[in-house]
């Protein structure tokens, strides 16, 4: 028998003496979509590894990534609200969770912890496979200046593009665009408080991103300034993921915009942080099967 995806069907793994064991740190953990991700790549591929929700809370984090060395666990995903916490209990941290001062996946070497940030190579995959060879040089507008604008300014700014940051509250629109200006050398990365945004700054970007909560489920939209403005030729990529388009990138889509969605990043950061603990490529249609499942 065969999945729809034309991999072998297997049975579900059983866990034994010699499972390598991940899991996810986070408060909550319950809504993730990572284990039954990584879970159904590891089956499909025969992997003798296992994949665990771990709630964990603030006062907790030290205990929770060093103990990850002491039971032998093969890794982790650090999830909201501990993607910074985590930091200074690791022995080494990339460059990118450096720079994004985040970490959402952590890997464990003959009780070395290390910590990366594959939420940048989730939004570079994105892109690049709509974009990748033509955004050097090119405007970008990210909408949000948390830890998905983060990931996104990073990756962005590494294909070349010229930034700008709109942020509700400006100061940190202000700080993230220093922060990518003194990280990636020759980026050049401006800011503006998300008042002072105009229909004539959307429509002159070739790349526009909604890096916020809006457009999440009780979260209030995307400003129709922004959503009603992109135009055919833009690349439109949001951040926040959904069984189908957000409202957003249905707007998008109708003004002609090529869209990227948000499952699209959780995939790609998920397939980067699968080949960091199991030396090989994650089977990616699984995975997406696994979660529209
Ligand atoms: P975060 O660090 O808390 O940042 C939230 C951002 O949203 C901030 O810039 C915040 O602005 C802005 N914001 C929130 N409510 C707003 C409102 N009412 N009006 C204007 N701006 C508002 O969150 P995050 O981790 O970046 O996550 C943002 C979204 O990306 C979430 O939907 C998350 O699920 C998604 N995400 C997706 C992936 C993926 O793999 N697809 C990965 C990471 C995150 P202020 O600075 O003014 O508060």
């Amino acid at each position: 028998m065969r999945t729809p995806t034309g991999h072998p069907a297997k049975e579900a793994a059983l866990v034994s003496g010699t499972t390598r064991v991940i899991g996810i740190i986070g408060d909550p953990v319950s809504h993730s979509l990572s284990p039954r991700l990584h879970n159904a790549a590891f089956a499909a591929l025969g992997l003798d590894y296992v994949y665990v929700p771990l709630p964990v809370v603030a006062e907790d984090v030290g205990a929770a990534v060093r103990g990850l060395a002491a039971l032998g666990f093969r890794g982790a995903n650090v999830t909201i609200p501990h993607k910074g916490a985590v930091i200074p209990f690791l022995d080494e941290v990339s460059d990118d969770a450096r720079l994004a001062e985040a970490v959402n996946t952590i890997t464990v070497d003959g009780g070395v912890l290390r910590g990366y940030n594959t939420d940048v190579e989730g939004v570079r995959r994105a892109l690049d496979g709509v974009a990748g060879g033509t955004l050097d040089g090119q405007p970008a507008l990210i909408l949000g200046a948390g830890g998905a604008a983060r990931a996104a300014a990073l990756a962005l700014s590494r294909f070349g593009c010229r930034l700008t940051i709109v942020n509700r509250t400006p100061a940190a629109a202000e700080r993230l665009a220093a922060l990518v200006t003194a990280g990636v050398p020759g980026t050049r990365c401006r800011w503006l408080p998300l008042p002072d945004l105009t229909e004539s700054e959307v429509r002159r970007q070739r790349v526009v991103v909604n890096a916020t909560s809006l457009g999440m489920g009780g979260e209030g939209k995307v400003p129709a300034l922004l959503a009603d403005n992109v135009t055919a030729g833009q690349v439109v990529f949001d951040a926040v993921y959904a069984i189908g388009l957000t409202d957003f990138l249905v707007a998008a889509q109708a003004g002609g915009a090529t869209v990227v969605d948000g499952l699209t990043m959780l995939l790609g950061q998920a397939a980067e942080a699968f080949s960091l603990w199991t030396g090989v490529p994650a089977p990616l249609e699984v995975m997406r099967d696994a979660v529209q499942r």
